[in-house]
């Protein structure tokens, strides 16, 4: 048994007198709180918090972490509260505890939503500090070697938890002793059966592959120290999930697998290079298996881990795997990103490891997104799952992606710029459809168009989080801009129909009202939702007119009719027309005599639908009420389409019609509306609706019309020539 004693022992090795007492009184601290208390399998409670310390001590983690370690269960499962804790140990230490304290069962309806919500809680903790996560490691671990003791149920929902969800994340920490230990406890208690046989068969034969590993290790050594290399030679039996999951994937029984002992050559020397002539040397001796070299030097997994692997045919025909790497890389590959978080003097951070921590909070990713907890840990469990794919810039950088990943994911791991206008891919300098998946050594160029956007279809098959999140908020902006157009729209219609300058309603206090009534931010959370038809275009444009007329009427006595009428109908600003001394009325053109720029006009207020401007001539005039009639100018900022109609009677030829609508056409002026009739004197009547800027513009037609030698006379009309659409 465990006990204090050999934990300050170990930690007194590299932690000063003050942290030794710190630790030494978390120890009192937590003996009596968890006094009286009993494990499951009838030892005392403080066997656990003593055996985390005791991991945590030999990770060389710092004091705060170990007296987490020896505390961590205080809160849970005694009556000490956190102010207790932040009292006698102070701020550090309660973070750590608090983060790993799981929030209380009452809260939740079912099981799921209670794990989902305490991987929630801890991934924040471990966000902001990472030790978290490795107590939270140690003390699972110790759980797991216990676990035999909890009720039958229990252990299955346990280890797959643990296979799931904890030997992922120690393998993201790069903390291989971890992600094996937790694997093999996990798959004792999934697949106890399979277990047993995996065992029995790595025990059987023990001395006779003891033999055997011994000479192969032996003729590594003969021929590193030929070539002048120092280094470990090491054999040891693979751990046994592994040897489950190549018995999964190539589909044979454990008999036939004869490499269960993995090699690796350790080198004392921290030169690359060194590890390259090793691998020569190792294939010189045997040959190599194809397809089974792999460089992770070059290109090191995503957690950091550096090793070059070969399998190659040994000395008895069998096959035979060796791993290759320098002392420094040994240490990386077993001990993770806790090798570089031992306790050191006021060391920063490193690169590395603020590499490795970044990775992990795009699991925190995940969990913006997925409010349902059966989906969080769905998407939680891929992620951390997915195997990895390399690929290269063309640049040559080095990147990772889970399998599965699509040249989507790699352009929006570039930038969000160049996910959101790709077009498509080239893989290897072939184009590839978007959908590809990429593979390893892989050489991605994306093709990129300004002004293309992103589509919903790409959410099926990216699978980063980042490219994921990325699609969804350009979508979901998309939809929210179609929405406001459509709001805005649907009231602009409304306040035509109406009558009224929308400019007016926007600014009226009534559409104030309406948004703040509706607990919304601004005019476009309106119109999004006008256009979901939560609220009614009527319903604002009614408001506004009531409380308009009031309005109106406050101000008949001191302006005169003309002049209230006028201001009662706005027109968007940049229109054709102004008004002495108004600028926004609602201005239309009376199709009697659809008068051009160029024109002498006049307006006429009419009862409803503001301002109708005629030509100054047109007869219709003298059957209007004088009173309402008054001056107006063209106002031409810019150039705008007017329609005309004009009258060609002319020689009836065939190809009549070409020529004149070529004729017009080469003026580059449209014509929306042809009617021809055949007279009685050989003639042809042509009446065409023209779109012209002007009167200037419309002279030209008529001038170059005139030139035609079928054409008789050529003049502009001022009658509606469409029966149904009559004013
Ligand atoms: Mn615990």
């Amino acid at each position: 048994m465990i006990r204090i004693t050999d934990i300050l022992e170990k930690a007194g090795q590299y932690l000063d007198e003050t942290d030794i007492a710190l630790i030494e009184k978390a120890y009192i601290f937590s003996a009596s709180v968890h006094q009286g208390q009993v494990r499951l399998s009838g030892e005392p409670y403080l066997i656990h918090p003593l055996e985390v310390a005791n991991m945590l001590v030999d990770m060389k983690l710092d004091a705060a972490s170990i007296v987490t370690g020896l505390l961590h269960d205080t809160i849970e499962d005694t009556y000490v509260t956190i102010d207790e804790i932040r009292e006698a140990f102070g701020k550090d230490v309660t973070f750590l505890v608090e983060g790993l304290t799981k929030i209380s069962k009452i809260t939740f309806g079912s099981k799921l939503e209670r794990q989902a919500e305490n991987f929630r809680k801890m991934m924040l903790a471990m966000s902001t500090d990472i030790r978290v996560l490795l107590i939270k490691l140690t003390d699972r671990i110790h759980n797991m070697r216990t676990l035999e003791y909890q009720p039958l149920e229990n252990q299955q929902y346990i280890a797959q938890e643990t296979l799931e969800l904890y030997a992922p994340l120690a393998n993201r920490l790069g903390i291989n002793w971890m992600k094996m230990e937790l694997e093999d406890l996990s798959f004792k208690f999934i697949h106890p059966e399979e277990y047993r046989r995996i065992s029995e068969k790595v025990a059987q034969s023990t001395e006779k592959r003891i033999a055997y590993m011994e000479e192969v290790k032996s003729i590594i050594k003969g021929e590193l120290d030929k070539f002048g290399l120092k280094g470990e030679v090491e054999g040891r039996a693979k751990h046994y999930y592994s040897i489950l999951k190549k018995m999964q994937v190539q589909q044979i029984d454990v008999d036939e697998i004869y490499d269960l002992i993995a090699y690796r050559v350790i080198l004392d020397s921290d030169k690359v290079k060194e590890c390259y002539e090793v691998l020569s040397i190792i294939h010189a001796l045997w040959r190599p298996v194809t397809g089974r070299f792999k460089d992770f030097i070059a290109v090191p997994k995503a957690n950091h881990y550096q090793s070059l692997h070969t399998t190659v045919v040994g000395p008895y025909g069998e096959r035979l795997e060796v791993q290759i790497r320098t002392r420094e890389m040994h240490e990386w590959a077993e001990k993770g990103i806790a090798s570089h978080w031992q306790y050191k003097e006021g060391k920063a951070v490193s690169a590395h490891d603020a590499d490795q921590i970044n990775r992990l909070r795009e699991l925190l990713d995940i969990q913006d997104q997925y409010t349902n907890p059966r989906e969080f840990m769905q998407n939680l469990k891929i992620a951390l799952y997915s195997d990895e794919v390399y690929v290269f810039t063309p640049q040559g950088d080095v990147k990772a992606f889970p399998r599965g990943a699509t040249p989507i994911d790699f352009a929006y791991s570039i930038h969000t710029d160049v996910g959101n206008h790709c077009i498509g891919a080239k893989v290897n300098r072939n184009i590839v459809p978007l959908k590809y998946q990429l593979q390893n050594g892989d050489i991605v160029e994306i093709i990129m168009q300004p002004g293309h956007n992103p589509s919903k279809d790409w959410l099926k098959f990216a699978v980063t989080q980042r490219a994921l999140s990325k699609i969804r908020q350009w979508t979901k902006q998309e939809e929210r801009e179609r929405s406001v157009t459509l709001g805005q729209e649907l009231l602009d219609k409304e306040c035509k129909r109406q009558s009224v300058a929308s400019t007016k309603v926007v600014k009226s206090p009534e559409f104030e009202d309406i948004i703040k009534e509706h607990g919304l931010q601004n005019t476009e959370d309106l119109y999004v939702l006008i256009s979901y038809g939560k609220i009614s275009p009527r319903h604002i444009v009614n408001r506004f007119l009531h409380h308009e007329e009031d309005r109106q009427d406050k101000e008949e006595e001191k302006i005169g009719l003309a002049e209230r009428i006028k201001r009662k109908f706005k027109r968007p600003s940049g229109a054709a027309i102004s008004i002495t001394g108004i600028d926004d009325v609602m201005v239309r053109f009376a199709k009697c005599c659809s008068p051009l720029p160029g024109d002498e006009i006049v307006g006429f207020i009419t009862r409803g639908r503001g301002v109708s401007v005629h030509e100054a001539n047109c007869p219709k005039l003298s059957e209007f009420d004088h009173e309402r009639i008054i001056d107006v100018h063209w106002n031409m900022e810019k150039e705008q389409i007017f329609p005309v109609n004009i009258r060609i009677i002319c020689r009836d030829k065939t190809g009549l019609l070409s020529e004149l609508s070529t004729a017009i056409s080469a003026l580059g002026v449209n014509i929306t509306y042809v009617n021809l009739e055949t007279q009685l004197n050989q003639t042809v009547r042509c009446d065409f609706q023209l779109e012209v800027n002007d009167l200037k513009q419309f002279k030209k037609i008529v001038t170059s019309l005139q030139k035609l030698k079928n054409v008789l006379t050529v003049e502009r009309i001022r009658e509606t020539l469409f029966k149904k659409d009559q004013t």
